[in-house]
């Protein structure tokens, strides 16, 4: 299957067939580099793998990674390693948190020690939200994390990443592991689902379908959005770099909008009929929640190691994203 030169770097993504990851996947297609994806279609979708299935240098398995055998004999044959499989997204975390738990510290945990064993170089994505209630802007690598109380589901994504974290930079200064650790900041495009709660593409699906659009909230908590064929351009850029080796690197745009603000532009783009109306974090989430007000990356990091970051702006970021839904 393989008709690339026989020195094309092998990449393993896990969770290649979710959103990101399959971005990922086709951009180092198109770098020329053999891909294997491996993903247990928990949330990610065999849609998303569609069309590089015909691609020379791609091929994919559908498992959980937590069977190491399997997961022990693609990292083998891999040179780079993604760890991109993770429990994501704020609705999927408050519902199913054991779930998030085992899985995102226990898959992190496999997958550093296998490579550990053959020495094969790991990028692990991690989130903005191990800042979490942090209120300094914009966010730098060496800020402190502010963590709510364990009492608060949400807070158990922001703590098995931050564990995650601290394994790989412990594999890293103890054992010399290549790792690097890219905090990606909230990322969007084509393919992501508003099943687990992601805010954009909910927005679309309700102004689409003239449903009303959702603020959870009043609104005035903002985000930057980056583009994600700018983030997976980011995360292979950073696997490339000798200097990025044994770093923590924030991966997001620094153009902000408030979600009134986002919910206005899909309404405005989308030309939609639909009521923007309010719902109470209570009534959205869970008793208690806790949201975060604001969330910017610093990126000179970023751009220092790589020369570039995110910059797309939000208005073609929404228009691509309406595009896709309007295709479906
Ligand atoms: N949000 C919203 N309506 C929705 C989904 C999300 O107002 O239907 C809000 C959510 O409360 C948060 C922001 O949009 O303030 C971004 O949410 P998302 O889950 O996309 O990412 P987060 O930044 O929370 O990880």
């Amino acid at each position: 299957m393989n008709q690339l030169s026989p020195k094309a770097t092998r990449t393993l993504i896990t969770g290649g067939a979710g959103f990101i990851g399959s971005h990922l996947a086709e951009h180092l297609l198109d770098l020329g580099q053999e891909v294997h994806v491996v993903d247990d279609l928990s949330t990610g979708a065999i849609e998303n793998i569609d069309a590089l299935r015909q691609r020379p240098g791609f091929s994919h398995t559908i498992a959980d990674i937590r069977e190491e055998p399997l997961l022990a004999e693609l990292v083998d044959r891999a040179d780079v390693i993604y760890h991109l499989a993770a429990a994501v997204g704020v609705r999927l975390i408050v519902e199913s948190p054991v779930r998030t738990i085992e899985t995102n510290i226990g898959c992190t945990e496999s997958v550093l020690k296998l490579a550990n064993k053959k020495r094969k170089k790991v990028v692990i994505a991690s989130t903005s939200e191990v800042y979490g209630k942090n209120d300094q802007v914009p966010f730098r690598e060496d800020h402190d994390l502010v963590m709510g109380p364990t009492s608060k589901a949400r807070w158990s994504y922001a703590c098995s990443k931050a564990i995650d974290e601290f394994l790989a930079l412990a594999y890293h200064r103890a054992r010399g592991l290549p790792v690097v650790i890219a905090r990606l900041f909230n990322t969007v495009g084509p393919r992501q689902t508003g099943r687990y709660g992601m805010v954009l593409p909910s927005f679309v699906l309700q102004a689409l379908m003239g449903k009303p659009i959702t603020v959870y909230g009043d609104g005035s908590q903002s985000r930057c959005f980056s583009y994600v064929g700018e983030v997976v351009h980011a995360l292979a850029a950073l696997a490339e770099c000798e200097a990025a080796v044994g770093q923590v690197v924030n991966v997001g745009s620094q153009q902000e909008i408030s979600i009134a603000g986002l919910a206005e532009l899909v309404k405005e783009l989308t030309g939609s009929t639909s009521r923007i109306v309010y719902v109470p974090y209570d009534q959205a989430y869970e008793e208690g929640f806790e949201d975060m007000q604001r969330r910017v990356p610093d990126v000179s990091r970023l751009e220092s190691l790589v020369g570039f970051s995110p910059r797309m702006g939000i208005r073609e970021i929404v228009e691509s994203v309406i595009g896709f839904y309007r295709e479906r």
